[in-house]
């Protein structure tokens, strides 16, 4: 692979480079350590925590001349994570599946994680999910997306990695009606799509799919999940599709898969553009699903509920206190 992190628990990618890699570790411990009288350059596998280390770095290689992380296959000193059932589903470790994967991991371990990602972060994912629709879905609908997740237990998979969380998330939900939701502006294409798939399909002033003068359906779904490697990059692709009442699709697009995306937003986004109640909301689903104390144990798993979301918040989501990431510091 030809991508790192830094640590577990983060959401995180980056280009394995030289003297990125140098300034983003200050060439310190656990990223460079001497084991056997040799300097090794480790870090963190993006989709499955696991340590990798980096082959290249420095040493000329016979084969190429772009370095590469490679998973130790073994824990590191100064990684606390480390589970060897990634080799089962690590994307980077099994190249040749094209189709992903319908097998499913235990309730642990990386499945743990992504539960975990999914509420603490669940404004960001349903942020990147109307971005890459194009529909400004309302919390009623990202909630009933949720609902359905757990139940399919869509974390479980093993091509649910930390890598495509948001995605991943759209693609094992069920399809839904789109009535009453609004589309974005700019969205011209799919507006004219549905317009013409859909003749009684009307919007208000809003952009909001409306009543026509006669009854019509309209829906949309994630479908046909598949992932290649170009060039040694991973990419990743789902299908999103809007249908009319006898299921014809009237729009179609495929999306690819933005992991940085995602790791910046949770990363660098502004704490004004969080949905601290759509995130109290997502709460109200795990503590109904799973009990509210497996929660607060997925949630501490992550770090908690970062510092970008309002304390008042925060302690009414976790009380008796929890600790607060770092990420959006
Ligand atoms: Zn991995």
């Amino acid at each position: 692979m030809h991508v790192y992190k830094l640590q577990a628990q983060t959401v995180d990618e980056k280009e394995i480079e030289r003297t990125a890699f140098e300034r983003d570790t200050r060439k310190l411990e656990p990223w460079y350590q001497v084991t056997d009288d040799k300097q090794r350059e480790y870090a963190v596998c993006p989709a499955c925590d696991n340590p990798i280390r980096l082959v290249g770095l420095y040493e000329e290689l016979p084969h190429t001349d772009r370095p590469y992380g490679r998973h130790t296959g073994k824990p590191v000193t100064g990684f606390d994570y480390f589970n060897a059932d990634n080799f089962e589903w690590c994307p980077y470790v099994r190249k040749n599946q094209s189709k992903g994967s319908s097998r499913k991991r235990g309730m642990e371990g990386i499945s743990l994680k992504i539960l975990g990602i999914v509420l603490t972060q669940f404004d960001r994912v349903i942020y990147i999910i109307r971005k890459e629709t194009g529909i400004w879905i309302s919390p009623q609908i990202a909630l009933a997306m949720l609902e359905n997740w757990i139940e399919a237990e869509g974390y479980r998979f093993h091509d649910a990695t930390l890598r495509n969380i948001p995605w991943m998330f759209a693609y094992r939900s069920k399809g839904l009606s789109i009535f009453g939701q609004k589309i974005s502006k700019g969205q011209d294409e799919l507006r004219q799509a549905i317009i013409e798939g859909i003749p009684h399909a009307r919007f208000d002033e809003n952009g909001r799919i409306t009543k026509g003068d006669q009854f019509y359906e309209v829906t949309w779904c994630f479908v046909d999940y598949r992932r290649k490697t170009e060039d040694d990059s991973l990419i990743e692709m789902v299908e999103f599709e809007v249908c009319d009442g006898d299921r014809n699709v009237v729009f179609a697009k495929t999306i690819t898969f933005d992991p940085r995306y995602f790791a910046n937003l949770i990363n660098y986004s502004n704490p004004d553009k969080r949905e601290p109640h759509l995130i109290a909301k997502a709460k109200e689903v795990y503590d109904r699903k799973f009990g509210a104390d497996f929660t607060r144990s997925l949630v501490n798993l992550v770090g908690g509920f970062d510092a970008t979301l309002p304390e008042s918040i925060r302690a009414e989501m976790m009380p008796g206190g929890s600790p607060t990431g770092s990420s959006g510091q």
